[in-house]
């Protein structure tokens, strides 16, 4: 499958809030060449690479979700991946940015209109607020809810683990979960 070409068009020339000042290239939702409608991926904003780039989870976050697709057999080719704020934020907080946050949300439900994943994993805190609510990541990672026809499994950052080892298998853990849901057809 291929990215929706509107949709990139519109969110490379996005202009709804204060961060098109200062990206290099906004960061459209990604689509893989054998995504099947099953899982998606919702990170939290834009890093340096991805911004050069235009494409995200890469650098070496995005080295370490490979290895931990691998590991479980899987592979981005077939996944759906985007950010909450698909400009980079230049001082990496969300929630200093609750402008961006709103205005960005009218891409993520676009993106999910046109994407139809079934099973979305939030990767990090920003993402995992974004509907589950305030709370503490550790306590919230591993559980899933429903919204929207989606449903939504929380688990860190990638980059958390590159600092804390031992959550390698913590992410791991999640991603096999969601991989488990979104194969059942849980809904
Ligand atoms: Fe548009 Fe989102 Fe970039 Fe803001 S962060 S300019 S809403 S694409």
């Amino acid at each position: 499958m291929k990215a929706d070409p509107v949709l990139v068009a519109g969110v490379r020339g996005c202009k709804a809030c204060p961060l098109h000042t200062t990206r290099t290239l906004a960061v459209p939702g990604w689509v893989g060449d054998k995504y099947d409608s099953k899982l998606g991926l919702i990170c939290e904003a834009p890093d340096y690479y991805a911004d050069q780039s235009g494409r995200p989870l890469l650098g070496r976050s995005g080295e370490l979700f490979d290895e931990i697709l691998s590991q479980l057999g899987l592979h981005r080719d077939t996944m759906f991946i985007t950010h909450m704020v698909r400009c980079r934020p230049t001082n990496g907080d969300l929630s200093r940015l609750p402008e961006a946050t709103t205005a960005c949300a009218q891409w993520t439900q676009k993106e999910l209109d046109a994407y139809l994943p079934r099973v979305v994993l939030l990767m990090g805190r920003a993402a995992i607020e974004s509907v589950f609510g305030k709370g503490n990541v550790g306590t919230t990672r591993g559980t899933y809810t429903k919204l929207g026809g989606v449903v939504y499994v929380a688990t860190y950052h990638p980059f958390a683990a590159l600092r804390n080892k031992d959550l390698v298998d913590v992410i791991m853990a999640d991603v096999e979960l969601a991989r488990e849901l979104s194969e059942l057809g849980e809904s």
